[in-house]
């Protein structure tokens, strides 16, 4: 299950991209667009934030530039 989320990741352009909004989806429920909330990003991409699932709840950290898209651990 993670290395599938990494892979798909890294498959569709690695470092979060502002346009990767476009294609990310929840991995739960599959809900989309996700909410993008932006603390800290440099001229190419968001560096700290997070994105938001409104159906779910809850929200996928981006930690050094990497969206961490696995649902939380139960
Ligand atoms: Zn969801």
């Amino acid at each position: 299950m993670k290395a599938y989320y990494r892979l798909g990741l890294s498959v569709s352009g690695g470092p979060m991209k502002r346009r990767l909004m476009d294609i990310l989806a929840c991995p739960i429920c599959k809900y989309h667009p996700l909410e993008l909330t932006v603390k800290k990003e440099d001229e190419k991409e968001v560096l700290e934030g997070t994105i938001r699932c409104p159906k779910c709840n809850i929200d996928y950290p981006i930690e050094d530039g990497i969206p961490n898209m696995l649902p939380p651990e139960k």
